[in-house]
């Protein structure tokens, strides 16, 4: 995103250095000529999408929603990577036209990604310093995912940096959040709810588990005003008891509404526009080399599978208001969806 950001600005500098050189070669305008230059005219609108049959659009395919915990040299379990672990993973999701987005995004089908192009989730779970700190001068410190993801976007065309991060208190180490939070959300990341101490909740109660919630939703509140937390991610996958407290409850004077609630593990999700979708219950995949304690969950296996089996995963026919399939898509798409085109 930044990326783009600085691109535009580049070209817009180009474009007023040669309006001032146009100006200055002027010496003796006619009279009617005014003496501002023109407004530069409108960019082109962006070409229309192509057909989707041409890029094999399935937008009732399969979307990887990626788990992550510690990004450290030294891992000690099997949810652990290393930086060059993290990486290798984004390098292999660009070349395989694979396109970040948000995990409230993906859960409300807000997916606008270009044509051609693989929607991939990617997910961070309790907040810990190697995914994200901030170095003296107030930028990513080296080696953090954050860091690593925009260093790799900055390298390729269609690799939007962003993820959601999944925190309980303190997130980063930061008390409160309170640089960190806002940090992340005004770089286009997203805050998700992993409550307040990360307790199994099925094991507290119906009255706890909402205060868990409730309470981490409030923390985060006061470090991001006015931005709704859409999206919880089950500590250890466990749901309370009274299962529906996971996407609505109060507590505290606290209301909460989430759009997506996700599980720990196992295999890639279902299109948010698939009529089995259950945005309570979204699997996730735990980053993973190919090898290893249960690596038949892990992302370097799905992955693995996704690529062989390309007609199994969600390919976008780059119109966010259309949902194209072929008609051989194993799904079915959920009833009544509006902008339906089968093919
Ligand atoms: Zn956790």
């Amino acid at each position: 995103m930044l990326s783009v950001i600085e691109r535009t600005c580049a070209v817009t500098a180009v474009a007023l250095l040669a309006l001032s050189g146009a100006a200055c070669s002027t010496q003796d305008p006619a009279p009617d000529t005014p003496d501002v230059a023109a407004p530069p005219p409108a960019p082109p609108a962006p070409p229309p999408p192509p057909a989707p049959q041409s890029v094999r659009a399935n937008e009732l395919g399969k979307v990887p929603v990626l788990m992550y915990h510690r990004i450290t040299t030294e891992p000690s379990s099997v949810y652990d990577r290393t930086p060059q672990d993290f990486r290798a993973e984004l390098e292999r999701l660009a070349a395989e036209d694979y396109t970040p987005i948000t995990a409230s995004e993906y859960a409300s089908g807000r997916i606008d990604i270009p044509a051609g192009r693989h929607p991939v989730v990617l997910t961070f779970d309790d907040g810990s310093t190697g995914q994200f700190a901030l170095d003296g001068a107030g930028r990513p410190a080296p080696d953090t995912a954050v860091r690593i993801l925009l260093d790799t976007a900055a390298e390729h065309l269609e690799f939007r940096p962003t993820a959601t991060f999944f925190v309980f208190d303190p997130p980063f180490e930061d008390p409160g959040g309170k640089t960190t939070l806002p940090w992340l959300h005004e770089h286009g990341f997203e805050v998700g709810n992993h409550t307040l101490e990360h307790p199994n909740l099925g094991q507290v109660g119906s009255a706890e588990a909402q205060h868990q919630i409730a309470a981490m939703q409030r923390k985060i509140g006061e470090a991001l005003p006015d931005v709704p937390v859409r999206a919880l991610a089950l500590p250890l996958g466990v749901h309370p008891d009274d299962e529906a407290l996971a996407a609505d409850g109060s507590a505290d004077g606290v209301t909460y509404h989430h759009d997506a609630v996700f599980l720990v593990g196992s295999n890639p999700a279902r299109s948010p526009f698939d009529a089995e979708f259950d945005g309570q219950n979204i699997p996730r995949i735990r980053s993973q080399a190919a090898t290893g304690e249960e690596a038949e969950y892990g992302s370097t296996q799905w992955l693995d599978e996704l690529a062989g089996d390309p007609e199994s995963r969600y390919t976008s026919d780059g119109d966010p208001d259309r949902i194209s399939a072929p008609n051989s898509a194993s799904a079915d798409p959920a009833p009544g969806l509006p902008g339906l085109y089968r093919y």
